[in-house]
């Protein structure tokens, strides 16, 4: 009897530990799938603002500060530049470097753009 109800409390002790695991498990698909929306809609608003709102990228980029540490962050936004090059310490390069496009020769453009890179991009912005 004693032995049945050993087993029981460390059956429910597993089902417990399992029942945690996938919660964390939902919680990080869940955080995974906003942070890559995010993503998009970022992708999405620096074409609209490269190519409409000229002005006000200018206005943005005069509060830019720092430089590119070559992490290549940016070239992974969603999907994975098929020209970024990484090397073996830890920097990358672009197979189409003078011919990139706007938006990648511009990243970040604002505070917000620096968010879709986990942290990783070394420019930063200062206020107006
Ligand atoms: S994320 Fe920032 S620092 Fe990294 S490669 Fe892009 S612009 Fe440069």
């Amino acid at each position: 009897m004693q032995s049945l109800k050993l087993a029981h409390t460390s059956l429910n002790r597993r089902r417990r530990t399992l029942e945690r695991s996938l919660v964390a498990q939902r919680e990080r698909a869940v955080e995974d799938a906003k942070f890559r929306a995010r993503q998009a809609q970022g992708k999405l608003r620096r074409f609209v603002q490269i190519n409409f709102r000229k002005e006000e990228v200018a206005a943005d980029l005069e509060l830019r500060r720092g430089d590119c540490n070559r992490c290549g962050a940016c070239c992974e936004i969603l999907f994975k530049c098929p020209f970024l090059k990484k090397h073996a310490d830890g920097s990358s390069t672009c197979g189409i470097y003078e011919d990139r496009p706007n938006q990648c020769r511009l990243f970040p453009i604002n505070k917000r753009d620096i968010q879709e890179v986990r942290g990783t991009c070394s420019y930063y912005f200062i206020e107006r």
